[in-house]
């Protein structure tokens, strides 16, 4: 079924899947449906050459039953209120599988990063907070890093918030530096997550992790991370591509040299250990695994039946669009979603909430600990869910998200 190009739609395909196998509550049905709240700002900024501009932000709280909204913010050119609703929806079920406390939201500012001074981005990131100062809290809404934001970001986040309320507020925003109630692990959790969830489904299908070969799409956070410890657990990194460039090596890359020639060159273009490398040819590959960490719907109805892998583990935000979803299914491909997969970010965002708020915080080894059990729990509710009711994991993790939302949503009743 066409989506239009509309992300949202392609999340309502997801859900409504689900939400038929499961016999849903019509009325739960519209309230799931619909995003709690959307919020649009302009965002003037005097840029470095005196000019003011005015950039346009959004934060959306998609849905909070189960506990403050949670979820990234991300400066992108491309950025919608479709996608970031979409994205908010996504975070509520994330949460949801992932078994943590909080509800879904996501935010975004339409902007090329890249193309502004640290100060244009500092200003613009303050005066997106004073805009939404409101609406955020420890209580209420807690941002965090996702495309082109880091811990620099939310360190201003932080501040921001902090002024305006008038004292020092750590757990307004996870992904913070260290230094400031940033928790040890959080960089890596997605990464590390994947990686986890791949390790598990290897194990499922029969496959060594050992041997097998592995294609990454995108190496920001996300996609490095998972490259690196895959490329630990003994797997063989053959390609890897981002937004300029990418590289091929049958015998696989060297991923330590990678992280740190990507850091000074901002991109692996011209990395070089192997030939040039573009998506198509990527995704084409005869590799084991393919995890896709880039952005939304780049495995589509056109390329989906050149791919190989005998896994897809979701690092991005719906990479795959519901036809190829399909189709990649019925042709049995192990597809580990997005809402599973990458789950291991807003877990340890979780974690840190949780350490700032008591003010008390853990060693390394205590938050991987903890973090691979919340991943291997929610691997195994989403496989069992898709043994139980004969379908695909996509399914079996809204299943499994929606049955928890559902449930607290009816016990909670209807005010009004
Ligand atoms: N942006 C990440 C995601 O899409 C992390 C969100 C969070 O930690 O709140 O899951």
């Amino acid at each position: 079924m066409e989506t239009g190009g509309s992300i949202f739609n392609a999340m309502l395909q997801e859900f409504d899947g689900a939400a038929r196998l499961l016999g849903l509550d019509p009325g739960v049905w519209k309230i799931l449906t619909h995003p709690k709240r959307q919020i649009t700002v302009s965002l003037p900024v005097q840029m470095d050459n005196g000019e003011i501009e005015v950039f346009t932000g959004y934060r959306v709280q998609y849905n909070i039953t189960l506990g403050p909204a949670k979820g990234g913010i991300r400066y992108h050119p491309g950025v919608t209120l479709d996608e970031v609703t979409a994205l908010a929806a996504w975070m509520t079920w994330k949460c949801a599988v992932a078994h943590v406390p909080f509800g879904g939201g996501k935010g975004g500012i339409i902007v090329d990063p890249n193309r502004l001074s640290r100060r244009e981005l500092e200003a613009l990131t303050r005066r997106y907070i004073a805009e939404i100062v409101d609406a955020i809290g420890p209580e209420k809404d807690v941002p965090a890093p996702d495309v082109n934001t880091n811990d620099q970001i939310m360190a201003w986040i932080m501040d921001t918030y902090s002024m305006h309320v008038g004292h020092t507020a750590t757990a307004v925003v996870t992904g913070k530096p260290i230094e400031m109630g940033g928790s040890l692990g959080r960089r890596e959790a997605t990464g590390r997550g994947v990686m986890i969830v791949t390790r598990e489904a290897a194990k499922h299908l029969g496959l060594e992790i050992k041997e097998a070969r592995v294609a990454v799409q995108g190496f920001g956070n996300v996609g490095s991370v998972s490259a690196d410890l895959l490329s630990k657990q003994g797997a063989r990194i053959v390609a890897v591509t981002d937004w300029k460039g990418g590289v091929y090596n049958d015998k696989g890359l060297d991923i330590t040299k990678m992280l740190d020639y990507a850091k000074q060159h901002k991109s692996i273009d011209g990395f070089p250990g192997g030939e040039t490398i573009d998506n198509p040819k990527l995704f084409a590959l005869d590799v084991d695994v393919l995890v896709p960490a880039a952005l939304e719907n780049q495995i589509t109805l056109e390329n989906a039946p050149t791919i190989r892998a005998k896994i897809v583990a979701e690092g991005a935000n719906g990479p795959t669009t519901p036809d190829a979803h399909k189709y990649l299914h019925e042709r049995g491909v192990f597809v580990i979603p997005d809402i599973l997969a990458n789950a291991g970010g807003v877990t340890t965002s979780y974690f840190e909430w949780v350490q700032d708020r008591h003010g008390y915080f853990w060693e390394e080894d205590e938050v991987n600990k903890r973090l691979e059990a919340k991943m291997c729990e929610a691997f195994k509710d989403v496989l069992d869910t898709s043994i139980r009711y004969k379908t695909d994991l996509r399914t079996a993790a809204y299943l499994v998200a929606i049955s928890r939302v559902a449930t607290v949503t009816k016990m909670r009743g209807m005010y009004a």
